[in-house]
């Protein structure tokens, strides 16, 4: 077990000085060769330093993956099931820590506490799932078309594979990365997103302390340019899982590409919810809210255009912008919240200048539109939930991932113009509709292009033994969740055992 030879994960600070995190290489905390670190904020409170991250570069992600790659051969040969119960230990243990890993993560990410209790449940999750998958990696075993021949395949780990994340959700998605990778065979490197790095390096603390061996799991704090690109390029580096946006996915895939390594991607989303004129107006109000102004819209699945149907049009709009209203938004610590903080300064600029965006193109701003700086708010980066109506779906707020609290409300004449609208995007991670029309909910499920759909339910809420992935610039084809990640972790053998004791030649000696 690496604890026998661990330093120490954290300096603790003091009133004056902030904790100190390090990287985890080769069974050992240590910190970076480049001697640089940097800050991390919560977002909520800008005076609020949570702690100080080793600012990675080139050589610190050499070592991560040389012990990744030393480890991989012990690692590889350990029955499945065995690496498995490192995993189901990992769970409970953060089940047990849940409360104070989801404090953690409202105070570096800034959703609330709802929320981060939930990320927190989602890595649970996955870890319980995919610790059932030790004992199952299924396979085919088939017949051969010849006799006294036996024919199978196997399931064989990758090596050394690479993980890049996102600050969104930063405890679950590194968890649907390195758990099925662990649990299949492989050693990772993953390199959190630099918004965020504390509740991954939760996620790492929680399998050291479950006896994952020494050089299994590494992490590598840091940024994009500095530590995930030498990673993505290492020669030594077989798989690259990556999500996050779409401009910079471009670039993985394409480097990755160079040197045939896997590569996953799961990029960005701009997703439709359509209202059909049976629907129950109640249920699409509250659904529309959730998705559109969860996570402060800060999701990949976040309901960010709703298409209605013009006869329920005007009721729908006037229901969601009244509730909208009372949407609270504050500190993600305090229960009362309902809508933190942008993730920083650039993302909230963004946001608003979308809201300058629609304002010129002839959108009508419902309510929102503003950031909030009085009081409480002035050491965030805090703003008004806003919604649009009369939105052309040619307009760029229809049509760009915004990646903040907006949502744009398009009308539509019917069902298939709602459908022909859905799809009228560069993107497809997810989708919903609602209707109590039992037939058009089939068409929809058909008919809506995208790696998700929801009937009666909002665009977000993915359970993690289910394929998670989208089409189009969402990503290249892979899933997450469920046996999709089984299939990216592993490579397919397949096995002949030919015990006639002759020279059987395949497609030739064909018995009569
Ligand atoms: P981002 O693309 O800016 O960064 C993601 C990660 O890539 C970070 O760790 C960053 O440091 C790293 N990175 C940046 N440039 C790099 C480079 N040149 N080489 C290697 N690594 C590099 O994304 P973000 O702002 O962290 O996250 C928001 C985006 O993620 C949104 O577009 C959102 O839709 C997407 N996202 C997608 C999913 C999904 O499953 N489809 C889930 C969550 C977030």
């Amino acid at each position: 077990m690496a604890s026998d030879t661990l330093t120490s994960p954290v300096i603790a600070g003091t009133a004056t000085r902030p904790n100190i995190y390090h990287n985890f290489i080769d069974g050992q905390w240590v910190e970076s060769t480049t001697g640089q670190t940097f800050e991390n904020r919560n977002p909520a409170d800008t005076r609020d330093l949570i702690g100080i991250f080793q600012r990675s570069g080139k050589s610190d992600v050499d070592a991560a993956v040389a012990a990744a790659r030393r480890a991989f051969l012990k690692w590889r040969l350990i029955p499945a099931p065995r690496r498995a119960e490192i995993i189901f230990r990992a769970a409970d243990m953060l089940a047990e820590r849940k409360e104070d890993y989801a404090r953690d993560m409202t105070r570096e990410m800034g959703k609330i506490l709802k929320e981060t209790r939930g990320d927190v449940q989602e890595a649970v999750d996955t870890a319980f799932y995919m610790a059932g998958e030790g004992r199952r990696l299924f396979g085919p075993t088939t017949p051969s078309e010849l006799p006294n021949k036996f024919a199978m395949a196997v399931r064989q780990p990758l090596g050394v594979c690479a993980m890049i994340t996102p600050w969104n959700f930063p405890m679950a998605i590194p968890s649907w990365k390195l758990l099925p990778a662990l649990v299949c065979g492989n050693t990772c490197v993953i390199k959190p997103a630099q918004d965020t790095p504390l509740s991954t390096f939760n996620l790492v603390r929680v399998l050291v302390d479950a006896g994952i061996p020494r050089g299994v799991v590494n992490i590598v704090t840091g940024f994009g340019a500095e530590a995930g690109a030498p990673l993505l390029e290492h020669p030594e580096v077989r798989a690259v899982s990556f999500t996050g946006s779409t401009s910079v996915g471009r670039t993985i895939g394409t480097t990755a590409a160079k040197s045939f390594k896997h590569c996953s991607l799961e990029l960005g989303g701009k997703n439709p919810m359509i209202v059909l004129d049976d629907a129950n107006l109640d249920l699409a109000v509250e659904g529309a809210l959730w998705g559109a102004f969860g996570t402060t819209g800060q999701r990949c699945t976040a309901t960010s255009r709703i298409i209605v149907e013009k006869g329920v049009y005007r009721a729908f709009l006037d229901r969601l912008v009244e509730r909208a209203r009372k949407l609270r938004v504050g500190n993600g610590l305090d229960e009362t919240s309902d809508v933190g903080p942008a993730i920083n300064e650039r993302q909230l600029e963004s946001d608003l200048e979308y809201v300058r965006a629609g304002q010129n193109e002839g959108a009508r701003l419902e309510c929102g539109g503003c950031r909030l700086e009085k009081g409480d708010y002035h050491w965030g980066w805090f703003m008004e939930p806003t919604i649009f109506s009369d939105v052309d779906r040619k307009m760029r707020i229809a049509r760009e991932e915004i990646f903040g609290p907006v949502v744009a409300v398009i009308r539509s004449e019917n069902f298939d113009e709602a459908v022909t609208i859905a799809n009228d995007i560069e993107y497809g991670l997810s989708s919903s509709i609602y209707t109590r029309d039992v037939n058009r909910a089939f068409v929809a499920m058909r008919d809506l292009y995208a790696g998700i759909t929801y009937i009666n339910a909002p665009t977000i809420g993915a359970e993690v033994h289910l394929p998670f992935g989208g089409v189009k610039a969402t990503g290249n084809g892979h899933r997450e969740g469920g046996i999709g990640a089984i299939d990216f972790y592993t490579e397919w053998k397949s096995v002949y055992v030919d015990y006639s004791d002759r020279l059987q030649r395949a497609q030739i000696d064909r018995p009569e």
